[in-house]
């Protein structure tokens, strides 16, 4: 459900705070235009993840979950001139749409898509190389193998962010059951149980419903 209050707030505050970006929209229609589903961060929310990126100086970002690169190309665009983006995608033909939208936005020399499951694809990156910032947004029941993963390749100050941790209040309604809210309910878990972090859940509202992110800082 999306209330038309919420995409309106959306679109005044974005007029005031978002520039136009050619590349961004591009991706967008070129997303829509081969059939991928339009489940990309909202304009507003893409802009977050760049000042998270920039205000944490982050060099080195891994993003679970490419599709068609859009949140991908925010990054790239708070990342400095060598910095390096490692986004991991399932479908093939996500991955080739995201790769043309890295290319458009001039971004293709700091973005490497690994296409397959995440799960394996996280294991073969080294922890000797770790993120500054992980940015987890794919299949929701997966959400504690990427958690525990992205907490073996951060160190000290690196920031962990999950997507679509609230689902309009679903995850926290007891009458409600299935992989999706149960993947989020036991990553919470695991956050609590984990003494290395500090976390908060910023619920947010807007263009794409009601839903919110998980900030975690590694301590
Ligand atoms: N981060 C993107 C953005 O905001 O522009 C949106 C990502 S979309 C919500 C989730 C993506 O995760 C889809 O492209 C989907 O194919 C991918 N995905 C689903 N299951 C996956 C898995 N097991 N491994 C890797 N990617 C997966």
């Amino acid at each position: 459900f999306i209330d038309d209050n919420w995409v309106r707030s959306d679109q005044y505050h974005n007029k005031f705070l978002l520039k136009d970006d050619a590349a961004l929209e591009h991706a967008l229609q070129n997303s829509t235009a081969s059939g991928l589903p339009p489940i990309a961060v909202s304009a507003a929310q893409g802009k977050l993840l760049y000042l998270l990126a920039k205000t944490t100086h982050a060099k080195r970002v891994l993003e679970v979950g490419t599709l068609g690169g859009y949140s991908t190309i925010w990054f790239g665009r708070a990342l400095p001139e060598d910095g390096r983006i490692v986004t991991l995608e399932l479908e093939e033909k996500h991955a080739k749409v995201a790769r043309q939208n890295f290319e458009h936005a001039g971004l293709a020399s700091k973005i490497e898509v690994r296409v397959g499951p995440a799960a394996d694809s996280l294991k073969e990156l080294p922890s000797s190389e770790p993120f500054d910032l992980v940015f987890i947004d794919a299949d929701k029941p997966n959400n504690p193998t990427y958690y525990k993963e992205a907490r073996r390749l951060t160190r000290k100050g690196s920031v962990i962010i999950v997507d679509n941790v609230v689902r309009a209040g679903l995850v926290a309604d007891p009458a409600q059951e299935g992989e999706f809210v149960d993947g989020v309910r036991e990553l919470l878990r695991d956050i609590q149980a984990d003494a290395g972090v500090e976390a908060t859940t910023l619920a947010t509202v807007g263009e794409k419903g009601y839903d919110g992110f998980t900030y975690i800082l590694v301590l």
